[in-house]
């Protein structure tokens, strides 16, 4: 099973992928992650990446596919991945199509999450960040129990430095530019569903549950403001 969360930075991808992945036992490929780590490493790919990540640009395709590649050879991710943050351009998801078909899969879904222009900026610019298990947290919309901790392991939550609002806005822009054509590759495979981004998690995680297992959902307007 191949699944991918699709959306702008702060439409939940994250927060949702944990439950399709205690839903369905697959891991999820985050390829934000997977760079954040080589950029820790201070790994030569890292710090090539590191410029780009900065900006709030998308890092070059080599790269992000070079890491991708890699991870997908791992043995936990046999039976299939969630991919989140993974393709974002249009180039990454022709790559991946070959990918998958050199090893008898394809993309089974893609869910899209919409969420209004707004409120990415709100989620994000607030959002903290655990260093150790990178689960998000917000002051207002998702307090940890204790202030300033995580809620999984205790580390203090920090602000990624690209969630700043500036950077938040560069980055909902790069999305919109780069990423949403993505959305055609796939709706041309047939594969791709929509889910509102809005209202309480466990809302949401109902509608995406219910788009991964195909089964019909309550999809969003997808004119106006949504990202
Ligand atoms: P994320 O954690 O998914 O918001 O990703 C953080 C940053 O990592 C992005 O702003 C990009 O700079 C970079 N990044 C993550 N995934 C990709 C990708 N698939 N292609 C290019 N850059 C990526």
């Amino acid at each position: 099973m191949v699944l991918t969360l699709f959306g702008p930075p702060g439409s939940g991808k994250g927060t949702q992928a944990e439950f399709l992945v205690q839903h369905f036992g697959i891991p999820q490929v985050s390829t934000g992650d997977l760079l954040r780590r080589e950029v820790e490493a201070d790994t030569e790919l890292g710090r090539q990446a590191r410029i780009y990540m900065e900006r709030g640009d998308l890092v070059p395709d080599q790269i992000t596919l070079e890491l991708f590649r890699r991870r997908l050879q791992e043995p936990d991710s046999a039976p299939g991945v969630l991919l989140d943050g993974f393709p974002r351009t249009v180039g990454q998801a022709q790559a991946l199509d070959h990918l998958l078909a050199e090893m008898g899969k394809r993309m089974d879904r893609v869910i899209r999450i919409l969420v209004p222009e707004e409120v990415l900026v709100e989620r994000i610019s607030g959002r903290l960040t655990c260093p150790v298990c990178g689960r998000t947290y917000h002051p207002r919309l998702k307090p940890p129990r204790l202030e300033g901790r995580c809620d999984y392991d205790g580390a203090a939550l920090l602000q990624r430095e690209d969630d700043s609002p500036t950077t938040a806005h560069r980055r909902i822009k790069v999305y919109q530019q780069r990423t949403l054509p993505v959305l055609e590759h796939y709706r041309s495979q047939g594969v791709v569903s929509e889910v509102d981004g809005t209202g309480t998690v466990e809302q949401v995680r109902e509608r995406v549950i219910a788009a991964a297992e195909g089964r019909e959902l309550d999809a969003a307007d997808a004119s106006g403001s949504q990202a």
